[in-house]
């Protein structure tokens, strides 16, 4: 029996690869309209900020101090919040069908009789590809894609497919970077080809980071990285040939703005800095209205970040 009435509805939300210009208007209405959300480390902070006011913000990611919230307290809280407010959402980095544990969300939430709804968002690797001006599937080049994963749980060494790659396809390898010299010997011993491969960090965000090469030679490129930009996706295939030539100027500085003022009108003037490759933060603080885990959430961020400029919109 459901202790969570029929007016219950839990969203569950892509976000997308980060970029809030790459929401769908579905994502983001159910941002607006939220009574809580709980998301993870990979939604960029402004997103959150298209919430009302006095939606409590639940953080349920990975942060410098503790490890990933197991799943199975994520699920509690899922049900908790649903069984304390009417309108939830769960708001996940990409799409949330892909390696975003979705099902098993799903199940939890089936278990108990509530009411859910998923919100597809865009992938890492739609949005990695997307960049490059090319299409993870091209006529007469790649007919094929597989999305895989170099992660696994309890760290068992499953093997990557790599029969998409024999077939002439291509490979998008999620969670991969830190075992890429590992998968690039698997590729290299198993089928002995030199495939090209791209590494898309932070795609279709303000700090974007794009290294090209083939499967001999990306682990080291990555290696000699001073620091690992933050999420990255890995592309092998044809489809990502000569990517050192095509790909576009990494933006060295971006710009990262702190807005102060009312939300409402702080939300279209980041959304254009978003739209001109920065990124943007509304400091509300000084709001009544303002949900106290919110005021905490964003203090903890402010200090976090290296802000470019102010801009206080009347
Ligand atoms: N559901 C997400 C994937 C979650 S797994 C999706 O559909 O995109 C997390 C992995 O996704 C990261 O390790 C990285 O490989 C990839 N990823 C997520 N956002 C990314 C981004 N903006 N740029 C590059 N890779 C990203």
């Amino acid at each position: 029996m459901s202790v969570t009435d029929n007016a219950t509805k839990v969203y569950l939300v892509g976000a997308g690869p980060g970029n809030p210009c790459l929401l769908s208007k579905k994502a983001e209405r159910c941002i607006q309209q939220a009574d809580v959300i709980l998301y993870d480390q990979l939604v960029h902070p402004f997103i959150l900020q298209l919430s009302r006011l006095d939606a409590e913000w639940v953080h349920v990611g990975k942060t410098p101090y503790t490890k990933y919230m197991r799943q199975e307290r994520i699920n509690e809280l899922l049900v908790e919040k649903a069984q304390q407010y009417r309108y939830v959402v769960r708001l996940k980095g990409g799409d949330p069908a892909v390696f975003g544990r979705v099902a098993e969300e799903v199940d939890t939430l089936r278990a108990h009789g509530i009411n859910f709804e998923i919100v597809p968002g865009i992938t890492a690797a739609s949005a990695a590809i997307s960049q490059l001006g090319r299409g993870l599937t091209e006529r007469q080049v790649s007919t094929n894609i597989t999305f895989t994963t170099g992660h696994f749980k309890d760290n068992v060494e499953n093997e990557i497919d790599i029969t998409t790659l024999e077939n002439g396809g291509t490979l998008a390898i999620y969670m991969g970077v830190k075992r890429l010299p590992l998968l690039m010997d698997e590729i290299m011993t198993k089928v002995g080809i030199d495939y090209p491969v791209a590494v898309i960090f932070n795609a279709t965000r303000p700090n974007q980071h794009i290294i090209g090469g083939t499967v001999t030679t990306i682990a080291d490129k990555i290696a000699q990285l001073p620091e690992r930009p933050g999420p990255g996706v890995t592309i092998v295939g044809e489809v990502v040939r000569d990517v050192e030539a095509i790909k576009p100027e990494t933006n060295v500085a971006p710009e990262m703005v702190l807005l102060t003022g009312d939300r409402t009108r702080c939300i279209d003037v980041a959304y254009d800095i978003f739209e001109q490759g920065g990124a943007a933060l509304i400091d509300d603080r000084a709001t009544s209205a303002l949900h106290p885990s919110q005021h905490d959430i964003l203090t903890a961020w402010l200090e976090k970040f290296n802000f470019t400029s102010e801009r206080t919109i009347e």
